[in-house]
Parts: C-alpha cells; sequence; structure tokens
C-alpha cells in the first residue's frame, strides 16, 4: 500500500508542473483572452480532481479499467470531404466505406453486455455526417439505458444540408464542430475544401434548433485555425458565432504515427510536446475503436490503416471483451510499462498518459459496478 500523503504531494507537485507548462504553451500560441481561460479553467478544474484521485491507489484504477472498456468508439466511415492539413486522411490506405448494420449492431451488444458508457461516433479520419444511417444509429444507442453519453465531432460541411432538428432529437448528447478558421481565406487554408459560409450557416442553423428544443445538446465551436487568436477577435463572423456559440481553440496537434510533419503545420500550429512516458498511454485503458470494416484498435487516433501492432482482430471473429482482456492487448500494456513501444506510438506526439484517469469525471465511471 503506497503512503498515501506523499501520493498526495506528489501529485500535486506534478499538476503544477504541467498546469505551468501547459498554460505557457497556451499563452505561446493563443495569448491570454477570455476564451483561453474559459478552456483553461476547465481544464484546472478538471485536473485538480486528480489530485483527489491520488488517493485511490493507481494500481486499483488500472486494475479496474482493464476490465472493460468505458468508451467504444464506432468509426462507421472512413471518407471525409475535407483535406485538413493537420490529418493523415491523404495518407490512408485502408479501403474507403461504410460500416454494416450487422457490424454496428454487434459492436453495441457487446459493449452494453459488459456495461456499456460512452459511445463517440469521431472516426480517427472520415466525416461521421458522411454515414447516411448516423442519426438512426444514435437513435438505436439511445434506446440502451447502458449507453451514458453519445457524442460525436464532425466538421460541419453538411450540417446546413440535414434536419438539424432531427439530430438535436436523436439522443446525442454533446456534438463538438471543428472548423478550420473564422474567415474564408484562413479556413481554405487549413481545411483544403472552399466551404466556410456553408459551414457558419451550419453551425447558426444547429444552434437554432438546440435552442428551440430547450438546448438537450451540448455543443461546442472548436477553432484549429492558423492564426492567432489575438488576431481573429475582430473578424465579424468570430463576433456572430461568439454570440451563439461556445468556442474552443486547439494550436497542439500530434503527428498521426509521424504522418504529418511540423512543415505541414502553419503559424501558431504545432505538435504537442511529448512528455517523458513516465505513465503507459492513456488509449490503452480507455477504449476500443471498430473501424466501418469490423477491425478493432486500441488506438482511435494515429492508427489510421488499421496495419499497426495496435490492432487487435476483427469484431465479426471476437467479442470486444475477448479482445479488451486478451493477451494481445495485455502483452502491448506491459510492454509499454517497461518501456517497449510499438512503431506507432515510438514516433506518436499524442501520447496521453493514463493517469487522466484519476480525474473525478473519469473515477466515478470507472467505480460504477
Ligand atoms: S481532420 Fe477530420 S475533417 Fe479534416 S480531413 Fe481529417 S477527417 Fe476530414
Ligand atoms: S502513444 Fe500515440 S499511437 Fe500509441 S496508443 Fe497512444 S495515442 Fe495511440
Amino acid at each position: 500500500m503506497p503512503d498515501t500523503r506523499i501520493e498526495v504531494l506528489t501529485r500535486n507537485g506534478i499538476f503544477m508542473t504541467e498546469l505551468k507548462g501547459r498554460l505557457l504553451n497556451e499563452v505561446f500560441s493563443a495569448g491570454s483572452s477570455i476564451l483561453f481561460w474559459k478552456k483553461n479553467l476547465n481544464y484546472i478544474l478538471k485536473s485538480a480532481s486528480g489530485i483527489i484521485g491520488a488517493l485511490v491507489p493507481f494500481s486499483l484504477i488500472l486494475a479496474k479499467l482493464e476490465k472493460r472498456p468505458l468508451t467504444l468508439n464506432l468509426a462507421t466511415t472512413n471518407i471525409c470531404n475535407a483535406k485538413c492539413i493537420f490529418c493523415a486522411y491523404r495518407y490512408l490506405t485502408l479501403p474507403k466505406g461504410f460500416m454494416c448494420d450487422g457490424i454496428f449492431k454487434k459492436a453495441v451488444k457487446d459493449f452494453i453486455a459488459v456495461g456499456g458508457g460512452r459511445i463517440d461516433f469521431t472516426p480517427n479520419t472520415g466525416e461521421p455526417l458522411l454515414d447516411p444511417k448516423l442519426l438512426e444509429r444514435i437513435r438505436y444507442c439511445r434506446n440502451f439505458p447502458e449507453i451514458r453519453k453519445i457524442e460525436f465531432t464532425t466538421n460541419g460541411i453538411l450540417l446546413h444540408k440535414i434536419d438539424n432538428q432531427a439530430l438535436i432529437r436523436s439522443g446525442v448528447n454533446e456534438i463538438i464542430i471543428s472548423i478550420g478558421g473564422i474567415n474564408r481565406e484562413s479556413y481554405c487554408r487549413v481545411v483544403g475544401v472552399d466551404k466556410f459560409e456553408e459551414v457558419i450557416l451550419g453551425i447558426t442553423n444547429l444552434y437554432r434548433a438546440n435552442k428551440e428544443c430547450g438546448k438537450p445538446v451540448k455543443i461546442t465551436v472548436s477553432l484549429r485555425t492558423d492564426q492567432e487568436l489575438k488576431n481573429i477577435k475582430a473578424e465579424a463572423v468570430f463576433k456572430k458565432i461568439l454570440k451563439i456559440a461556445n468556442i474552443s481553440y486547439i494550436y497542439n496537434y500530434h503527428s498521426w504515427g509521424g504522418k504529418i510533419r511540423a512543415e505541414d503545420l502553419r503559424g501558431p500550429m504545432r505538435f504537442n510536446d511529448p512528455k517523458q512516458r513516465q505513465y503507459p498511454c492513456c488509449k490503452l485503458y480507455g477504449g476500443l475503436t471498430v473501424y466501418w470494416n469490423g477491425d478493432v484498435t486500441v488506438c482511435g487516433c494515429s492508427d489510421v490503416n488499421s496495419t499497426s501492432e495496435l490492432m487487435l482482430g476483427n469484431i465479426t471473429d471476437n467479442s470486444l471483451i475477448d479482445l479488451w482482456r486478451g493477451g494481445k492487448l495485455r502483452n502491448i500494456r506491459r510492454d509499454f510499462r517497461n518501456g517497449i513501444f510499438p512503431d506507432v506510438c515510438r514516433v506518436c506526439t499524442a501520447q496521453p498518459s493514463v493517469k487522466i484517469y484519476r480525474r473525478f469525471d473519469f473515477l466515478s465511471e470507472i467505480f460504477r459496478q
């Protein structure tokens, strides 16, 4: 049994160092602004709850996580209608397609059988609104009380074409709209397609529909701009969106297992600063991603071609829980702890640490049953 007092003090020290590093990093990219403080206050509060989480032995948290996945990512398509400069979509070699109903229902039922949790329809590459069955699939998942949260991230290009009331009423809990800039020029530079006006129209329609329905869905507009925040505050569209939407931003990116290079990024966009790996990557403990063809990976961000050592098998031949508890993933976790990394992880600039599961919002789900 570790000395809990020392553990909490150490955790506190790590937290303060990380916080300082993060804030400096953010100020460097974004400058100090209301958006900066809104985003980082949220981060500070969530991370501070990790100090309380340090009272729980970490080995117990990991043992609970190894029992069942908290999240099921359903990448129901890997087709996209954009060409973002920070994305590995252009390097996709995996055939493109849409998930069939058989694979979709098997994955959901396997997940429910072990307690369910959160379903995320965000593919690692691909646009979820291109899946013509997306709304039907969200409604299907919503029928099961074991599915406690449903969410997805979209590029918003198709939002103006779909029935926004139907989307809001589908049972989805959270939608993040990722947009590449707050004027047409910067949007085109980052997203590679000329769809800025359509996206802004779609965002406006979606917020209106959400308001009319009593705001059941948390909606956030997340900027991936190549301009600094301080330079876009005067933009007319920014002021308009700020009045109706929650706005967040990202300046730090990952390299998709080395596929994206620093010179692909523009302006203040930059790679995450990979930390010394004291802990395994959180992806190995958080959940599984099922691709449209049924392939299952433990990393829903970098493993776009489903060719890495992180591929566990296909859902048609295995149950989710067998893949989660099986020898292959157990060995990957063990090797990670011993400093032996799969090739895709060795060059990964994301490497989110498993210690995020000390946060209170995760602990309540981890110890749910
Ligand atoms: S980041 Fe998303 S929207 Fe952009 S190209 Fe990649 S998959 Fe498409
Ligand atoms: S280190 Fe990177 S590539 Fe490896 S599992 Fe984590 S996020 Fe995925």
